[in-house]
């Protein structure tokens, strides 16, 4: 008997390319796949359909770079310079344990869950740990386990090698995709980035790391290797493997890096909020719009971002960027919508996400639209990107498969996750105390 659930009486804010709403309208889902939308007028038969009269339907949100288990160290290094800030967060990781992973995992994948996302690109330490959250929460997810390459005393986490049959283990997973994860250019050295190429060469894989974030760094890569970081790591093949790679930032680059990210399909998540917290320098994104870049929206770690809301990611885009530019017309909804959808999926690995039709996965998210913030609709769209929070979804599905339901999370044990995350972040962040340096001002 097939799996099937009707979804009646609903609008679909669609993302084709027509930018369509269907107003009333009916959805029907079977064995995880949309097999059929229609208008709610024509509905025979009501029996076991969901009335979803009020609400939204969606695709569903996906972040296309976070640190999820960072909610441990959540309010616990604020207002400080970035060096500072940094130290306080290394600090209190330096004592984090896998199972603390495990539920820091499992409590950002309940917030995530409960604000519309429904993958995510992760990319942190024990990520053994964080794929038992994302088989036991039913989400999808693209994995990353970071390796520095500085030498045996200094790493931090496993080695590169060891996390190979980590990798190799989740081959076959559906939901799951994984990426070889030099922390970045600036960090690693550049023998360790040849060895991540060819590790990825022989895998079949991407990278996913972290690239131009400051000019600091940009001056640093020109002082060692006289060449801007998109460029050196161009030179030296990162930019050319069997699957794409995941420059996260990326924020200060020049024509030619933009020709190059460009040409090899870069993906480039963008996580403004974090760094506007840490107050960051970065510049206006037109540049990269306008060549085309493949630009994708994360709320990057809890620790600099403090939550994982995606509607709080959109909404700050738009604002930062039409600031930035001075030019009240670029980032038009739909274009922001499909950065936080589609092109985000791009780094999942999700194929035929992004559009709510016939044939696509059951991958959508509905939003209840009767509250005060959200009326009146002039512009559904408009409302979404200025006025939608996280807390205004009330449902979640995955391959047809409900992950929240009326605002109760179904795959995962929310009043657990709270006790267990809550008591373990005190803990860790207790251990770092007491490493901590003193600055004077
Ligand atoms: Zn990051």
């Amino acid at each position: 008997m097939s799996n099937k659930t009707l979804l009646t009486n609903l609008d679909i804010v669609t993302l084709d390319k027509n930018e369509t709403i269907q107003q009333n309208a009916s959805i029907m889902i079977e064995d995880g796949l949309i097999t059929k939308i229609f208008d709610s007028n024509n509905l025979e038969n009501k029996k076991n359909s969901i009335d979803c009269t009020g609400k939204i339907a969606m695709p569903g949100l996906v972040n296309a770079h976070c640190h999820s288990p960072m909610n441990m160290v959540r309010g616990w290094a604020e207002d400080l310079p970035f060096v500072e800030w940094l130290e306080a967060i290394w600090v209190a990781e330096s004592g984090i344990t896998p199972d603390d992973v495990y539920w820091a995992a499992s409590l950002a994948a309940a917030e995530m869950i409960k604000s519309g996302t429904i993958a995510y690109n992760d990319k942190y330490f024990y990520m053994n740990k964080i794929a038992d959250v994302v088989k036991e929460s039913g989400m999808k997810a693209a994995l990353t386990w970071t390796v520095f390459g500085m030498g045996e005393n200094t790493e931090v986490g496993e080695g590169l090698h060891e996390t190979i049959d980590w990798i190799k283990s989740l081959e076959d997973h559906p939901n799951i995709k994984t990426y070889i994860g030099p922390h970045s250019p600036y960090l690693c050295p550049e023998n360790f980035i040849r060895q991540c190429i060819n590790i990825a060469l022989e895998l079949k894989k991407g990278l996913h790391l972290h690239v131009a974030e400051t000019q600091e760094q940009v001056h640093q890569s020109i002082e060692r290797y006289n060449l801007r970081p998109v460029q050196h790591l161009d030179s030296l093949g990162a930019f050319d493997l069997p699957d794409s790679t995941v420059a996260a930032h990326t924020l200060h680059v020049d024509q030619r890096d933009l020709q190059i990210l460009a040409q090899k399909n870069v993906l480039i998540p963008h996580c403004p909020i974090t760094y506007m917290k840490l107050a960051m320098p970065f510049p206006s994104l037109q540049k990269s719009l306008d060549a085309d870049i493949q630009i994708c929206l994360g709320t990057d770690g809890p620790g600099s971002n403090s939550d994982m809301d995606m509607f709080a990611v959109i909404r700050q885009t738009a604002l930062v960027h039409k600031h930035l530019s001075n030019d009240p017309t670029i980032l038009s909804g739909d274009t922001l919508l499909r950065m936080a959808t589609k092109t985000g999926s791009k780094t999942i690995g999700m194929q035929n996400h992004g559009t709510i039709k016939v044939g696509a996965p059951a991958d959508l998210i509905l939003i209840n639209m009767d509250a005060p913030h959200l009326k009146p609709t002039h512009n559904l769209v408009a409302n979404i990107i200025n006025c939608v929070k996280g807390s205004d979804v009330s449902d979640t599905m995955v391959n047809g498969k409900w992950l929240m339901r009326n605002r109760v999370l179904q795959t995962l044990d929310e009043e657990k996750i709270l006790y267990e995350a809550n008591k373990r972040s005190l803990n860790v962040v207790n251990r770092g105390k007491k490493q901590l340096r003193h600055y004077t001002h």
